[in-house]
């Protein structure tokens, strides 16, 4: 048996005390505004718990990928600005990653952040599958907990790996190909059945022999799909990829296709009939997570596949959880985001967590002196 998880009941009297929550506020920002502010607002029920018992809450997040020196376009202003207005007085550091020592998980910078503060909190999920110094660090010394939106992820996605209501499905799409490749595998252990849709499947349809055109796809990674389509189908579990396809052909009009593509078209998103049969599988499962968009939603050509798929997962009366910043805004965009089970705040968190079942930042709270 792993250790429990300290929560924040764990964490004692924090009256009077500084306590350091590291929260995702890495939100999408368009020339200096947030667009989003999603992320924000999760993270209020953790710092109300707390301000309500009397600490004084330190936040801290990153934002963007500023490479370890001060960019001002990923300067925590604009957030800072927000969190006033949603919870006053509660003080916001500087963006983490304006210091090369949070992703090298260094040791002094740890020391820095620490400094005067008497507890930390984790509610920052979507950085919980880096073994980050604000990750991994506090917690060494620290009486540590996670916020009550990491619990409730972990509470939702342990779930999911360890006692899901079948069929499980997860839906799978996007653009991080290699990236989600490695999770497939993990993926096919828990699930009956798996979706493919997005930029992912094109590497998949290239393994079944079919050419692609120039669509997003990875023509290193076409053994590994070849292997996974044969594991899954040697251990019984499905593997649903697209039957018709829309995108562009080679002049970049606008077309349908079969599943195989003309020289020089692109697909840019799954076709209507791969779209009814996708909410089918949707509509049988009761558990289904779904992580990556079908097509290329942002442009409204290619829009209607992730429109179907979240429509149905809207509809379906499985419990149903979404994981992924684009996945999530494509639901969001659609107006279906209340129609869901569960939105998490984080991609590859989420992915990590359903393959390995562990996280490094939970780890470390489970390491902590109170725990
Ligand atoms: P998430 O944030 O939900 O994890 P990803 O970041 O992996 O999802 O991918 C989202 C992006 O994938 C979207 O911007 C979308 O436009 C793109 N995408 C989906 N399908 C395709 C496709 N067929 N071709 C190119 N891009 C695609
Ligand atoms: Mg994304």
């Amino acid at each position: 048996m792993t250790r429990p998880i300290p929560t924040l009941t764990d964490l004692g009297d924090v009256r009077g005390k500084r306590v350091l929550v590291r929260t995702d506020f890495n939100v999408p920002m368009e020339n200096g505004a947030i667009t989003d502010d999603f992320r924000i607002r999760a993270a209020l029920p953790t710092i109300n718990w707390l301000t309500e018992r009397g600490a004084t809450v330190v936040t801290a997040s990153h934002l963007g990928r500023p490479k370890g020196a001060p960019t001002p376009k990923y300067s925590m202003d604009a957030v800072r600005v927000r969190l006033a207005e949603l919870a006053p007085g509660v003080e916001l550091l500087e963006n983490l990653r304006f210091d090369p020592g949070e992703e090298a998980n260094d040791a002094a910078f740890v020391e820095r952040l620490v400094q005067g503060i008497d507890m930390y909190v984790d509610d920052a999920f979507g950085a919980c599958h880096r073994a980050h110094a604000s990750i991994v660090g506090p917690p060494r010394t620290l009486p540590s907990a996670m916020g009550l939106l990491l619990q409730k992820e972990v509470e939702v996605l342990l779930g999911l790996r360890n006692n899901p209501k079948r069929p499980f499905v997860a839906i799978l799409g996007g653009s991080k190909i290699s990236d989600k490749l490695g999770v497939v595998e993990a993926l096919l252990a828990v699930v009956d059945s798996l979706v493919v849709g997005g930029a992912m499947c094109f590497t998949f349809l290239a393994a079944q022999g079919y050419p692609v055109g120039d669509s997003l796809w990875e023509p290193d990674q076409v053994d590994t799909c070849k292997r996974l389509l044969a594991e899954s189908a040697a251990n019984g579990k499905t593997i649903h990829l697209p039957e018709d396809l829309v995108g562009v052909d080679a002049t970049g009009r606008f077309a349908t296709f079969g599943v195989r593509l003309p020289e020089g078209a692109k697909g840019f998103d799954i076709g209507p009939g791969t779209a009814a049969a996708f909410s089918d599988v949707i509509m049988e499962a009761r558990t289904v997570f779904w992580n990556g968009p079908m097509g290329m939603f942002e442009d409204p050509r290619f829009e209607a596949g992730t429109r179907t798929v979240a429509q149905a997962m809207a509809d379906t009366s499985a419990f149903t959880v979404v994981g992924g910043g684009d996945s999530a805004a494509a639901l969001a965009q659609f107006g279906f985001a209340d129609d869901v089970d569960h939105v998490s705040t984080g991609g590859g968190a989420a992915l990590e967590l359903l393959e390995l079942g562990d996280l490094p930042g939970l780890e470390a709270l489970r390491g902590a002196p109170n725990a």
